[in-house]
């Protein structure tokens, strides 16, 4: 496969979401909370010829790179767009058919160079969309082709994300019968009333049910839960909690709402027809209280926004993800991250002329890579000094000695047994501290 030509016209990413600047609290290190950290497909540029070849060069080099690896093939189905998705999803099952046959091509080129062919996997992630909408038959096919085509270790985890409005009880057994390990499943809050301002199909009452009937067939849970949602108050997002608790799913992502312009719930509120969102005051304060109950109820802290009973969930990330779809945009092969055309037609024309559909890509420098390597702080994951230098030849407060200086001062960071890491005061603060290193 090629890579695509660059295109003249291609519009500016998105970066405009709606962010509100309030002055700086008492007690407060930042005056705002951040949602996203540095590095996202956000901030990634056109594929410049340079890159390309470099990119191309790179996948007939061996991987050399022991760590851990996650294979992501991505569906971006869904029945119906909930009101504050901003996920580039499709609701046509007319294209279901042609899509997973270019997937599957790009999936099979991708498996076909050196630098894949030397890549183990350890995790294979199915995501999205909601993956759970295609058929019992295409899911097998899909799990099988992975399978067959990529080297996944024989201990690795599946994950496939699902939503409730199509988990049938047929679904959840196909799964659980394709060793399925871990279901990831967008909940968002249980409470009816806002489900329906955020156009969720299902009651709460079903979505519970679904959850039920999932760890009844063996599968482990990960629910999505969203946070200060419009006219929400402290005690529904503490009824979330609970009821998921109640539940004992595996793990919860809880994330904060981010509003985007384009949604339609972002224009129901500009409108009136729907309440504001809650300031960053009600937010953090939402998020503490997370914070100590799924402590207190043995749910810890990790990953991005997750609170977790799962000991994987702990250890060190993948250190690559090779993916591909559209909308997929997670993409790190070594020094390079990418993302995925996000139109499932151009994607699927891109695969019949044996191009690979990448829509951004990005080529780290050292310096990139060491702020990257930094980074793993805001995840949750400790930074090693020695590990560090051994990296790249420099000790962290070498590299950033105003930035740590900065963070410990303000007891954001902590070095215990020769790690950086993330302290409580600092852990609401992590996307934040992960702008830190960039010089924002
Ligand atoms: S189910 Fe998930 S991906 Fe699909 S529209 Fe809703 S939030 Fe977006």
């Amino acid at each position: 496969m090629q890579l695509p030509l660059i295109s003249k016209n291609e519009p500016s990413i998105r970066r405009v979401f709606i962010k509100v600047y309030y002055s700086k609290h008492n007690g407060w290190p930042y005056n705002h909370i951040e949602h996203w950290p540095p590095m996202t497909y956000k901030d990634r540029g056109l594929p410049t010829p340079e890159k390309i070849l470099n990119f191309i060069e790179l996948l007939n080099t061996e991987n050399n790179d022991n760590q851990s690896k996650e294979l992501q093939p991505w569906l971006p189905f869904c029945e119906g767009k909930c009101s504050f998705c901003y996920f580039t999803i499709n609701c046509e099952k007319d294209y279901v058919i042609p899509y997973i046959l270019a997937l599957k091509k790009v999936l099979n080129s991708y498996s076909k160079t050196n630098y894949v062919r030397s890549s183990i996997f350890n995790e294979l992630y199915i995501g999205g969309g909601s993956p759970s909408v295609i058929s019992n038959e295409e899911i097998v096919d899909l799990l099988e082709f992975c399978r067959a085509n990529f080297n996944l270790n024989s201990d690795h985890i599946t994950k496939f994300t699902a939503c409730t409005t199509n988990l049938s009880l047929e679904k959840i057994k196909t799964l659980s019968s394709n060793n399925i390990s871990q279901l990831d499943i967008g909940i968002q809050t249980f409470n009816d009333s806002i489900r329906k301002n955020l156009l969720i199909r299902d009651s709460g009452r079903d979505a519970k049910e679904k959850l039920r009937l999932a760890k009844k067939n063996g599968l482990q849970i990960s629910i999505d839960l969203l946070y200060n949602l419009p006219g929400q108050t402290l005690d529904q997002w503490l009824d979330d909690i609970k009821q998921a608790i109640e539940l004992e799913v595996e793990s919860v992502d809880c994330y904060p709402l981010d509003l985007y312009p384009d949604t339609t719930l972002a224009k129901k509120i500009s409108t009136g027809e729907i309440p504001p969102i809650n300031n960053q005051e009600i937010e953090l304060k939402m998020y503490l209280e997370a914070y100590k109950i799924f402590k207190n109820n043995g749910y810890h802290p990790t990953c991005h926004n997750r609170f977790s009973r799962i000991r994987e969930d702990f250890r060190k990330p993948a250190s690559e993800v090779i993916g591909t779809g559209a909308g997929f945009f997670m993409g790190h092969i070594n020094r390079f991250l990418y993302s995925d055309e996000e139109d499932i037609q151009k994607y699927i024309l891109a695969a019949e002329n044996d191009i690979f559909p990448i829509a951004r890509l990005t080529n780290l420098s050292k310096e990139d890579e060491m702020r990257k390597a930094m980074m793993l702080i805001y995840i949750r994951v400790p930074v090693n000094r020695t590990s560090f230098k051994r990296e790249f030849g420099k000790f962290p407060e070498q590299m950033f000695p105003r930035t740590l200086e900065k963070l410990s001062k303000e007891g954001l960071i902590e070095v215990q047994n020769g790690n950086i890491q993330l302290t409580e005061k600092g852990d609401p603060w992590r996307f934040n501290i992960a702008w830190e290193f960039f010089n924002k």
